[in-house]
């Protein structure tokens, strides 16, 4: 076990699923601590001394390895000192960080936050590439406000779905479908698409659903074309998800119906917390991936459940690590030690037991932190140059 480990924890990682970040901010405990919630609806779930015992596993866990890291005591004051020391001497902070997560490289949905942050700015201040991936539902919501005819509407979203996908670094496209009409994606016509698009010309109280399943298998035909992902948000998210209808199973449809089903498609978030759900439909479904963003950092410790339960069943071919960090570099890092951690977990249990040799279990874990990911996203050596 101890040997695992050690060697798990040498490994590099690609963080599959991210955001970018803005230049690291000198920050007090509290807005540390709420940094690290899904709550967007104004305060309420976090309470942020974890030495009162009213905070969460996670933002004790943050207080430990931190200590750690920054060599000093685990009290919140102390440790947010160290931090905000290094903070303010620039992107050393992200190096030292990415250092100890062994990150080596990130793929990255521009789409959130909004406003966009510029995303050649934030490559020059991580220290590993990061690569692209761009989310439909922005572009739709701008051509939804030109108010202009649905050829134009029509020919636009393409152009611009095509554009980004040519863009350097980009490797492919991100659906939030969950969070507007749900994963229920039916496979509508043009003429219907065309039906939905007037109707709520007309009134725009009308359903976009139609619409925007319809653009979605727009992107799904995209990336196949042009040999890219479609990256599908599953499961939970921030607390504005519509949680009903964000079940990945609802996807299963479109996922088994040609041309869709042949796109090299990642249910972001693993499902979770339908994550044996999803983990069946990896299993299955041949051009199907998923990734352990969103439950690594934020299932903590039952990283390892989850992991547990994709690969009971899904190939590890099939699954990535990934983080969802998402306003802070330490989102990436405790990602990624919350992932080697689960590895270690169940990988070392299933080898104690005989279940696995050490050469699947090293295997298993090189291709789930950075393996499958560089196969899947195709990752070059694009943006490599700049961070030798
Ligand atoms: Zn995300």
């Amino acid at each position: 076990m101890g040997k695992l480990r050690e060697e798990i924890r040498q490994m590099t990682a690609i963080d599959a699923h991210c955001h970018p970040f803005l230049p690291n901010e000198v920050l007090n405990y509290h807005e540390f601590a709420r940094s690290f919630s899904l709550t967007v609806l104004g305060p309420g779930s976090i309470v942020e001394d974890p030495r009162c015992g009213s905070g969460t596993v996670l933002q004790e866990f943050l207080l430990c390895q931190l200590s750690r890291l920054l060599d000093c005591r685990d009290l919140p004051d102390e440790v947010m000192e160290r931090r905000n020391g290094l903070v303010a001497m620039g992107n050393q902070y992200t190096r030292l960080l990415f250092a100890d997560a062994g990150l080596a490289g990130l793929v990255v949905d521009s789409g959130y936050p909004q406003p966009t942050i510029d995303l050649d700015d934030f490559r020059r201040r991580v220290p590993v590439p990061a690569w692209e991936v761009y989310r439909i539902e922005p572009l739709l919501q701008e051509l939804l406000q030109e108010q202009v005819d649905f050829y134009s509407f029509e020919s636009r979203y393409q152009e611009g779905i095509e554009r980004a996908l040519g863009a350097p670094g980009c490797v492919g496209l991100k659906s939030i479908i969950a969070y507007r009409t749900g994963l229920n994606v039916g496979v509508p016509c043009r003429e219907e698409a065309e039906r939905a698009y007037t109707a709520w010309q007309k009134d725009p109280s009308a359903s976009l659903k139609t619409l925007r399943d319809y653009c979605l298998l727009k992107a799904f035909v995209a990336c196949r074309e042009t040999g890219k992902v479609m990256q599908v948000h599953t499961g939970a998210g921030d607390s504005e998800i519509h949680l009903a209808t964000a079940r990945p199973e609802l996807l299963y449809e479109v996922l088994t119906t040609d041309p869709y089903r042949r796109t090299r498609t990642v249910l972001v978030h693993g499902g979770y917390p339908w994550t044996r759900e999803a983990a069946f439909m990896v299993s299955v479904l041949e051009n199907v991936y998923l990734d352990l963003s969103l439950i690594s950092p934020f299932a903590t410790f039952g990283v390892a459940k989850a992991l547990e339960d994709v690969l009971a069943i899904a190939p590890v071919s099939k699954v990535m690590h990934g983080s969802d960090a998402f306003r802070l570099p330490e989102m990436n890092w405790v990602g990624a030690l919350y992932t080697r951690q689960a590895l270690a977990a169940v990988l070392g249990r299933l080898k104690g037991e005989g279940a696995i040799s050490l050469k699947f279990a090293l295997t298993a874990a090189e291709a789930i932190l950075s393996g499958n990911a560089k196969t899947v996203y195709r990752l070059g050596s694009w943006g490599c140059e700049n961070h030798e």
